[in-house]
């Protein structure tokens, strides 16, 4: 039987889609097109009474609730089957104040728009590499990307929050004002309330010299080598990681590249001066392409969202890696040769240097210790293949299981609830209490979900 949301249009002031309805189907779809939930309704929120209006709402119906941002999640956790979606893509301000170097922006920003206003000041904050991913998802789960050597995880440059707790109250966070809940915001995912307002530290930078140095996948042993000794003796200003990329078949790659395997090196420099690293990093090997660049920062922040584009079948898992040792190197040559598809891949990102000098307690995101954020992804665009994505993706991940640390990093992940606590690590006991405090009847219980400690 339908879940009635009979009478909630009446009480938000944004456009409520109900299942049936003519936009429903438009309404209801998530980036992964492998996840196909129904929601009873989706309430597109204006503002923040909006917000507050749809949660009470929501929990005097016994609603479940799911709060969507940029619906990137691979698992699905902006949606939920027969519950109340709390979408917050209408509320997408960005205020830059540049003396300060403050940026305030709404909870449904995507990195698009945060790129591209700060970008008018000569600053940025360092995110994720593709786009269209929400600030919201993306800045409570870390947020790792080009710059995290440089300036750290997204979360190391929140300031404050402005958060919807579960009772309807809204608080504002920072390290002084309610400190539990803005370091638990801080890696602990949507567990806590729902921010409709993020304020981060935004640093100077205009122009990069950046993108892909494509080895030839046969050299993958010896460039994963190479990578994992030159990094950590790197400055942190290079920004680094590894990719098993496929050529995408389109400019502006040359044909002959085309749908070739290749072991890719991605670089990032703030600046047009090429350093002593970025052109120690460029002349190694016999490159078959080197497409370094200047470019503005939004550009190079955006410059992979034509090939991962909404609507692909996702199945991926990440994993955090202290050391990449040569049994493991052994393992990624195996499973590169068997990609099954050309968006498929792996990335290993690189979250030393400045994401690393925080503290494991400092915030909630307890893996600092780690050198590497690797995450391997099955994509394709046709749900036929979704099940050689999915194999290959599990098979590739476990075979690294005896490589990696035993939680992974919650925003590469599934709807996995069985790997929740390693997600959080020495910190879950800490996120548990203070789930307690915030959330005790885990109304937000749609994410990589902390049960409240009894
Ligand atoms: C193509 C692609 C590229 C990616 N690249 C990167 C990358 O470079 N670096 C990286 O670190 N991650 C990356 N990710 C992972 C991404 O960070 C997560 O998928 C994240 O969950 C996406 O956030 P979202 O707001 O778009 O997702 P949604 O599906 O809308 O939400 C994800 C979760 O966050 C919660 N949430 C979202 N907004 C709020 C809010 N304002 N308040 C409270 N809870 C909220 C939701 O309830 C849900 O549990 C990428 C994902 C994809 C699909």
């Amino acid at each position: 039987m339908a879940v009635s949301v009979e009478g909630l249009a009446s009480v938000v002031k944004g456009r409520v889609v109900e299942a049936g309805a003519p936009d429903y189907d438009e309404s209801r779809a998530l980036f992964n097109a492998m996840i196909d939930k129904r929601p009873a309704a989706i309430a597109y929120c204006m503002d923040e009474a909006d917000v507050v209006a749809a949660l009470r709402y929501g929990v005097e119906h016994g609603l479940r609730i799911a709060v969507r941002g940029g619906g990137h999640n691979g698992g699905g956790l902006g949606s939920v089957d027969d519950g109340l979606v709390i979408d917050l893509s209408q509320m997408n301000r960005i205020e830059v104040e540049p003396a300060a170097k403050v940026a305030r922006v709404q909870g449904g920003v995507l990195l698009k728009d945060l790129l591209e206003a700060s970008h008018q000041h000569g600053l940025t904050v360092p995110v994720g590499i593709i786009g269209t991913t929400g600030v919201g998802g993306l800045t409570l789960g870390g947020g790792v990307g080009h710059f995290s050597r440089g300036m750290g995880l997204t979360i190391d440059n929140l300031l404050a929050a402005t958060v919807v707790l579960a009772d309807g109250s809204v608080v504002q966070t920072d390290s002084e004002r309610e400190p539990d809940l803005f370091w638990a915001l801080r890696g602990g995912g949507g567990n806590f309330g729902i921010v409709t307002q993020f304020t981060f530290r935004c640093h100077p930078a205009s122009t990069v010299l950046a993108g892909p140095v494509l080895h030839d996948i046969e050299d993958a042993a010896d460039v994963l080598r190479w990578y994992r000794d030159f990094v950590p003796q790197q400055p942190d200003e290079l920004g680094i990681w590894y990719g098993l990329v496929t050529v995408p078949p389109g400019p502006p790659f040359p044909e002959e590249l085309h749908l070739r395997k290749t072991a890719a090196i991605l670089l990032t420099q703030a600046g047009e001066e090429e350093s002593e690293a970025l052109r120690e990093a460029r002349s190694y090997g016999a490159p078959l392409m080197d497409g370094i660049a200047p470019m503005p920062v939004p550009v190079w922040s955006t410059a992979f969202d034509p090939v991962y584009s909404p609507g692909d079948q996702w199945y991926w898992r990440g994993d955090f890696v202290e050391e990449l040792s040569d049994d493991a190197i052994d393992v990624h040559v195996r499973f590169h040769e068997s990609v099954p598809t050309w968006k498929s891949t792996m990335h290993l990102y690189s979250i030393d240097g400045a994401a690393s000098r925080v503290g494991n307690d400092e915030t909630a995101w307890g893996y600092r210790h780690a050198k590497w954020a690797q995450v391997v992804a099955g994509v394709d665009p046709d749900p036929a293949n979704a099940a050689a994505i999915t194999e290959w993706c599990k098979a590739y991940s476990d075979a690294l299981k005896p490589y990696v640390l035993a939680g992974g990093y919650s925003n590469f992940a599934m709807d996995e609830p069985d790997r929740v606590r390693g997600m959080y690590g020495a910190n879950y006991d800490r996120l548990a209490r203070t789930k307690a405090q915030y959330d005790p009847d885990n109304v937000f219980r749609v994410n990589q979900n902390i049960a409240p400690a009894a």
